[in-house]
């Protein structure tokens, strides 16, 4: 069968007539040109279109695209939302339920405009480090060089100094949840200072934003509750996540799912998040695996790999990349064949 190319997107906004133009984002222009490339060599299908062939009904067509839009931003609402009714197509949308329900900000956002609003990084991890050690005093916390050591390293798209800042208030290995809280919470106030339920309410959508849009054919999706790394819970946290996300979506829709998408926040999932995603009725499972970045088959429904918007062109007269030709079972396209 075709291969299944699932697009996966974050920010999308006026970047530079915005208050945190630092953000790693597409623009309007960019991804109004990704959507010409996109519609240009793929077909993009619904998220019921590959439900459907996932379980042997009509199968997808060749060049199947399936755009996604992770975290609930209220971009996806006054940005993305036009511009697919405008072209006729649908995207499959993964708010956070507390960022819906709950008007907080996550703390992966707000390390995000943390960083958006820091100038000198450099100085902002010496200072991430400063309020860790303030906790050493009544825990045994990994070292500042066990730290650095583990994360002071530059990344595809980050320097070092930014990378350590992200992975260690991230996911720092030894250093408590309440503790990486406490200090992006700190950070947030010093560097970004705004209300956070003002702050939520700019970034994120509502619940009725979030209807109008399923009302208009997207496909609203489970991503966790307080989007949590799902492998690193108990079972029982796991299963109390994936409950949460029927009950939100329940709410969205005005009745519980069937069939819903799941997408895992951070990509983070295991052997129990698959049982119990199953168990609770979730169709299909998008990851953010960016190794294998096509899904040849559909097999493994929950564990669907995703392209991010990085690694497509941005104009819709580029010439195909390696994924899209992959994608379309070609070697050359025909244009350029033609040439
Ligand atoms: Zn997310």
């Amino acid at each position: 069968m075709s291969p299944l190319t699932i697009v996966m997107y974050h920010y999308v906004r006026d970047l530079a007539r915005s208050r945190y133009p630092g953000i790693k984002g597409r623009t309007l222009e960019e991804f109004d040109g990704q959507l010409d490339y996109i519609q240009r060599h793929y077909t993009v299908v619904t998220a019921a279109d590959v439900v459907a062939a996932s379980r042997g009904g009509h199968p997808l067509p060749r060049g199947a695209c399936l755009l996604t839009f992770d975290d609930g931003f209220l971009d996806h609402f006054t940005v993305v939302f036009p511009r697919l009714l405008a072209r006729g197509i649908s995207g499959a949308f993964f708010p956070p339920a507390v960022a819906a329900e709950g008007r907080r900000v996550l703390d992966v956002h707000k390390i995000h405009f943390i960083l958006a609003a820091t100038h000198d990084h450099v100085a902002l991890a010496a200072r991430v480090i400063d309020l860790i050690a303030a906790h050493r005093r009544e825990l045994e916390l990994p070292t500042t060089e066990a730290l650095k050591a583990e994360y002071w390293r530059a990344s595809r798209y980050d320097p070092a100094e930014i990378v350590f800042t992200k992975r260690v208030l991230q996911k720092g290995r030894g250093i408590p949840t309440g503790v990486r809280t406490a200090v992006v919470q700190t950070l947030f106030e010093e560097r970004v200072g705004v209300d956070e339920a003002v702050f939520a309410r700019e970034l994120y959508m509502d619940l009725a934003q979030l209807r109008a849009l399923a009302g208009s054919g997207m496909e609203i999706g489970g991503h966790g509750v307080e989007h949590r790394w799902l492998d690193e819970l108990s079972a029982e946290e796991q299963r109390i996540e994936i409950t949460g996300m029927r009950a939100f979506l329940a709410g969205v829709h005005g009745r519980l799912p069937t069939d819903w998408l799941l997408c895992y926040p951070y990509g983070a999932y295991d052997a129990i998040t698959l049982r119990l995603a199953g168990d609770g009725g979730a169709a299909l499972g998008v990851t953010a695996d960016a190794e294998k970045d096509l899904a040849r088959t559909l097999d493994a429904p929950l564990r669907l790999p995703r392209l991010d918007t990085n690694d497509l062109p941005l104009h819709g007269d580029a010439t195909p990349v390696a994924w899209t030709l992959e994608a379309l079972n070609v070697s050359r396209p025909a244009s350029v064949a033609a040439r």
